[in-house]
Order: structure tokens, then C-alpha cells, then sequence
């Protein structure tokens, strides 16, 4: 549960920033491609290099709609990193030669006492060593030379960002880190747009000066988490600090507001999305929960500003709607009304958080769920895959926080997206899974194999960390 570390990729408009990213990124962003209902259009991703986890964010993306000057956005774009990450790779270009601005960001940079990893791309034609003289005035020690296009160099710019982040955490990371709470204790992040509400809720838990604050050892940055008790039992606000002290940029721009979400997400169990009931769910809104239904975890819509709202039932009516018809790929999310300012319903939140820690924690039998999967799958035709019959097998849990299942099947290619929908509407159904997304995935099984050798198989299969592929 450690924080990932962001690095972010800086630069100049047209020097290749998003080209890099989509090169280091590309094959995750493929992978997850076939996830429906949440938004694709992104400047951030989650990674992995040799097995290290980072959100890579290219800042290019975060450039005002407006036609500022060149070197405003960039100020901004700087600012933001400096602020928000952890490492920044500062992109040129090595067919512009270093130009005044890149001179001014790599001063500004120099300053903040970051680490930088300087990078010169586009060095893919002819005069190699020419290009590169000139950044030499740069002064740093050490830069590297790339092409994002083609591909060259940035594998070693890479390996070199890796060899500085932390090592992932071990398999059996189920105890918290020195110093910090029992892992016991549930995790909670407070997340959404800029002014929706986020540190009046938690000054409405914690009152204006207490806090109870504990360093969370295994960050890149310091965060720091709040344990908010209620009725004996204790809950860690995830940087809440953060969500207090909000840095001039990442309150002004909503768009940063999904980089401060990613950072907290990753390191909690529920995240409680807040929207503001006086507007309406906005896109940046779904991006938000988007992003905490990808990485699993269990969510809590929270309509706050109730108090504002006037014809409440017709409004209530009217977002639920929206709710089902914008959020629809996290309908097992529940629904609060609550209003940080008057305090009305603010606690009701965590009665909905034991519910989803719960759930999201239950473990069900292999033989309870094939009780259900046969009585399932009676009802349905199995499709045809390439002239073959799709057979179903047996399924059993894998995994828990999420809720994680393995679908056996002779042909897993076979196994299309509507019915592991099927699959988990049932077990929601079934075995009350609140509040927590599902994961389904369809495994290769001969047909073959006896019973015994299933349950011998059941539990070799372990889920793999994250599930995901190297980008490389
Ligand atoms: P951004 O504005 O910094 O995100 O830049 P883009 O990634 O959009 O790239 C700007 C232009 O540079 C595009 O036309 C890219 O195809 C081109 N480009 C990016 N990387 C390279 C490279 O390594 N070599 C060359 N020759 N062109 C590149
Ligand atoms: P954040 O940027 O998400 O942390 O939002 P803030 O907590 O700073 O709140 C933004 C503005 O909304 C402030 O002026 C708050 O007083 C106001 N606000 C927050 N929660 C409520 C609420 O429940 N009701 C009303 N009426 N105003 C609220």
C-alpha cells in the first residue's frame, strides 16, 4: 500500500513529451483498453519499469485551453511538477538546439531541489554529436539523448529513473509499516474536483487544529495521514495534509485535481468521492471515480452541499439518474447526501465504509461458488468462440481487496465482456459484495482435468500483483 512516486515529463510544446509517453505508457493504456465506460483521454498512467511502480503524468496535457504565452504554460507546467512529483524528466528537443525557455524551466527546476533527469529527443538523423554540444551549456552532469519516435535511448532513461524508486512493496505486505497504524485500520482517501468540499469534510471530522498525524514511512514525499476515531473504531485519512495545505496551482487547475486523486488512491481501501450537489457531475468528475474504480478499490459517491440543494427529492431523483447513466461502470458504488458545513450525515459515511472494508475482504468458498455458477450457467447458452463451443469449468477466488475471481474456461479469448457481467451481477447478488469492484478474469483450463487437480490448481493460482504487463 506504499504511495506510488509521480514523475512527471516536462517540457516544451512540440518536443516530444506526449510521443514518450505514449511510448512508455502505450502497451498499458492497450491493455486496459477494453475496460468500458471510463474515459480514455488521460495525461497520466499508472506503470511499471523492472518491476517498479510510478505514475507517469505528461504535463503537456495539462496546458490551459487558452492561447497563453509559450513560456506562461510552461511556468504552470513547471510550477505543477515541482509541486505534484516526485522526479520529473525534462524533455528538449534536440533539432531546436537549447532554446532561452529551456535554459529558464532547467533553472527553475535546479531550484526546487527535485530530481531531474534531463533528456534531449529527436536525436535520430544524421548529426548525432552536433545536436548534443550544445546542451552541454545546460551544465548538468549527465544527459540523456532519445528518440520517442523511434524508440532509442529512452529504455535507458528509464532503467535510470527505476534504479532511484523504492522497491515494491513485499507479497506478504499485509502488516503496516513502522510506526504507522495496524493495517487493520481501514484506509481512506478523501478525493474529487477543486471546491466540491474535500477539506471541509475532513476539517468537519478532525475540527480546524486537531490533527493526529502519522508519517507514513515508504513515500517518496511526505504524506501525512490524519486517524480519525468514531465510536471506538479508527479510520487513517489518507493525506489529509494534502488535502488541507493544496498548492496555488493544484487548487486553481482542476485538472490537477486527478493527479493529487492518483497519488492518494493508490494507498487507500475506500476512496470517497466527493461532487458538489450544486453542480452536477462533471467529466473531470467521472475521470475521478474512473480512476479509483480502475485500481480496485471500494468507493463512495458523496453528494456533499446537500444543504444547498432546494426541491431536494426532485433533486435527488435527477442525480441518482445521472449517477446510473454517467457512473454507470461503478454502479455498486452507494450514494450519500451529506453537507461538510452543517455536519448533517458526515458521519453516516463510515457505517457505508465497514460495510465496503467487509465486503471487500470476504472470501467465498470454491464450493459455495460453484453451488451458484452452476445454477447460473444452466440458464445460459454458451457462445461460440471460432466454431468452438466456449466451456465453462469451475470458478474460485483468487484474490481479495478487490474481490478478485478466475473464471476457467477452455478458451478464455472466448469469454466475452457481457457475460463476466453476468457472472458479476450474480455474485454481487449472491454473496452481498457492497460498495467494491469485482474482478473477473477468464483463465485457461483443459477439459480434462479431475476434481482434485482443480482444487490443487485453485490454490497454486495466485493472482499477480497488479495484473499487468511490463510497458516495455
Ligand atoms: P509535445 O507537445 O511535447 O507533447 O510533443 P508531441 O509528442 O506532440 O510531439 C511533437 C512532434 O514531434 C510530433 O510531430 C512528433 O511526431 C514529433 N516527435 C516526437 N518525438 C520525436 C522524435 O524522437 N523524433 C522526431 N523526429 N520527431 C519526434
Ligand atoms: P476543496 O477544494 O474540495 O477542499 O473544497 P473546500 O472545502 O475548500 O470548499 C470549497 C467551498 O465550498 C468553501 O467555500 C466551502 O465553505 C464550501 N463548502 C464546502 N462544503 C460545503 C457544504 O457542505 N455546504 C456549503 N453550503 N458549502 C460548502
Amino acid at each position: 500500500m506504499m504511495q506510488k512516486p509521480v514523475i512527471a515529463i516536462v517540457g516544451r510544446p512540440n518536443v516530444g513529451k506526449s510521443t514518450l509517453f505514449n511510448r512508455i505508457v502505450g502497451r498499458y493504456l492497450a491493455i486496459v483498453e477494453d475496460m468500458p465506460g471510463v474515459t480514455r483521454d488521460r495525461n497520466y498512467a499508472d506503470c511499471q519499469w523492472e518491476g517498479k511502480q510510478f505514475l507517469l503524468v505528461d504535463t503537456g496535457g495539462f496546458e490551459p485551453e487558452t492561447v497563453d504565452p509559450m513560456y506562461l504554460k510552461m511556468r504552470e507546467q513547471t510550477t505543477l511538477a515541482v509541486e505534484e512529483a516526485d522526479y520529473i524528466i525534462f524533455l528538449m528537443d534536440g533539432q531546436d538546439g537549447l532554446l532561452p525557455a529551456d535554459l529558464e524551466v532547467a533553472q527553475r527546476l535546479r531550484a526546487s531541489g527535485k530530481t531531474v533527469f534531463y533528456a534531449v529527443n529527436k536525436v535520430d538523423g544524421e548529426r548525432h554529436e552536433e545536436m548534443l554540444t550544445d546542451f552541454f551549456r545546460l551544465g548538468v552532469e549527465r544527459f540523456h539523448s532519445l528518440s520517442a519516435k523511434h524508440g532509442s535511448g529512452f529504455s535507458d532513461l528509464l532503467d535510470e529513473v527505476a534504479a532511484l524508486l523504492p522497491e515494491p512493496p513485499a507479497e506478504s505486505a499485509g502488516t503496516a509499516a513502522e510506526g504507522a497504524p495496524e493495517r487493520s485500520v481501514p484506509r481512506i482517501a478523501i478525493i474529487g474536483r477543486p471546491n466540491v468540499g474535500k477539506s471541509s469534510f475532513v476539517n468537519s471530522l478532525l475540527g480546524e487544529d486537531r490533527m493526529i498525524v502519522s508519517p507514513v514511512s515508504g513515500t517518496t514525499r511526505d504524506a501525512i495521514d490524519s486517524l480519525y476515531t468514531y465510536y471506538g473504531k479508527q479510520y487513517l485519512l489518507v493525506d489529509t495534509a494534502g488535502i488541507r495545505s493544496r498548492g496555488r496551482i493544484s487548487q486553481g487547475v482542476e485538472k490537477y485535481s486527478v493527479m493529487r486523486a492518483m497519488k492518494s488512491v493508490g494507498r487507500c481501501d475506500v476512496a470517497l468521492v466527493l461532487l458538489d450537489a450544486s453542480e452536477g457531475i462533471t467529466e473531470q468528475d467521472e475521470r475521478i471515480v474512473g480512476l479509483a474504480h480502475e485500481e480496485g478499490k471500494g468507493i463512495i459517491i458523496i453528494l456533499n452541499k446537500w444543504d444547498l440543494v432546494e426541491d431536494k427529492e426532485q433533486a435527488y431523483k435527477k442525480f441518482m439518474d445521472d449517477v446510473r447513466l454517467r457512473l454507470k461502470f461503478a454502479d455498486y458504488a452507494p450514494v450519500l447526501t451529506i453537507s461538510a458545513v452543517t455536519r448533517q450525515r458526515v458521519t453516516k459515511v463510515f457505517d457505508e465504509i465497514d460495510r465496503i472494508v467487509e465486503s471487500r475482504n470476504r472470501h467465498i468458498p470454491t464450493a459455495e461458488l460453484n453451488r451458484l455458477f452452476e445454477r447460473i450457467t444452466a440458464h445460459h447458452e454458451p457462445p461460440i468462440y471460432r466454431g468452438k463451443r466456449v466451456k465453462y469449468y469451475y470458478v474460485t477466488q483468487a484474490g481479495v481487496r478487490p474481490p478478485t475471481f478466475a473464471l476457467f474456461v477452455n478458451y478464455p479469448a472466448g469469454v466475452h465482456f457481457s457475460y463476466t457481467r453476468y457472472i458479476e451481477n450474480h455474485l454481487r447478488e449472491a454473496f452481498d459484495f457492497y460498495g467494491t469492484p469485482l474482478r473477473i478474469r477468464a483463465r485457461q483450463r483443459r477439459a480434462e482435468q479431475t476434481a482434485e487437480e482443480r482444487t490443487e490448481g485453485a490454490k497454486k493460482k495466485k493472482r499477480t500483483p497488479s495484473g499487468r504487463k511490463k510497458t516495455r
